[in-house]
């Protein structure tokens, strides 16, 4: 599933393509959104953009796309007239004078009036949004300081939207290596350093999968491995995916867990605490 990274670089792409753009043909797959297409025709796109794993496109006449995608929705970018990839469903294609944006897969979109959809179901639940720009450490930190997250166990926290939005299955792992916390911590066992490291690491490390497209390892390191041949499924992560492998700092052997459904990788002897 994408994470909050994945889907501003897909924000990107989307933009580079139709921002400022006038569709002239928005098509809907499923038959109860139709209704809402003639009125998109010739209307520009004013602003995409991304909600924690949301996408929000937004048109001149005020009304907004809202779209998720779940476990297999993709954007993709077509040059006009290039046909959509075969074997895939398309669910919207919002087509303009040099290009066409396509989402194959995803089901949860659906149209609202632009000053509405912060009414979403999903949008008024989202934490802090750590990719957002106006998002800063110390909002991180104040939402690590709020007592209603206290008493639940990071690995699952880490996985909730309505804490940090942007976090994903990856993402979880490293934040916790980073700051050098076991995965089975609440936030009320952690001393105050412990909540600077987590809002820190959170922060950080989400940025720079952001400009890096998925490194979440350290740089040194990663231009370390890259000179030893390795690939980059190897080197891109901290602990994430590398149960057996060794640590990067302590060289101790990473184990996997699953928390939530999902594996969790991490340091027994770095992460102690
Ligand atoms: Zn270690």
């Amino acid at each position: 599933m994408p994470e909050g990274p994945e889907i501003k670089r897909s924000a990107d792409e989307l933009s580079a393509a139709i921002l400022g753009k006038r569709a002239w043909l928005v098509e809907f797959a499923f038959p109860h959104l139709a209704a809402h297409a003639p009125a998109m025709r010739e209307q520009i796109i004013t602003r995409v953009e991304p909600r924690g794993k949301a996408m929000l496109t937004h048109f001149g006449h005020g009304q907004t796309i809202y779209s998720h995608n779940q476990l297999y929705g993709q954007w993709r970018i077509l040059a006009r007239g290039q046909a959509p990839q075969s074997g895939l469903q398309v669910r919207l294609a919002i087509h303009t004078d040099d290009s066409v944006a396509v989402l194959y897969s995803a089901s949860d979109i659906s149209v609202w009036p632009a000053d509405r959809v912060a009414q979403h179901p999903y949008i008024t639940k989202l934490g802090v949004e750590l990719l957002a720009e106006s998002t800063r450490v110390a909002d991180v930190l104040a939402q690590v300081n709020d007592p209603r997250f206290a008493r639940k166990s990071l690995a699952a926290l880490l996985l909730d939207q309505g804490f940090l939005a942007g976090i994903g299955n990856y993402l979880r792992s490293d934040i916790l290596f980073v700051a050098r916390i076991h995965p089975h911590a609440r936030l009320i066992d952690l001393n105050a350093a412990q909540r600077r490291s987590l809002a820190s690491a959170a922060f950080e490390l989400t940025h720079q999968s952001y400009q890096t497209h998925g490194i979440t390892n350290d740089l040194a390191i990663v231009s370390k491995l890259k000179k030893q041949g390795l690939s980059f499924g190897r080197y891109r992560h901290w602990v994430f995916d590398r149960d057996h492998e060794n640590c990067h700092v302590c060289s101790g052997a990473i184990e996997r867990i699953d928390v939530s459904g999902r594996g969790l990788y991490w340091c027994a002897h770095c992460q102690r605490n």
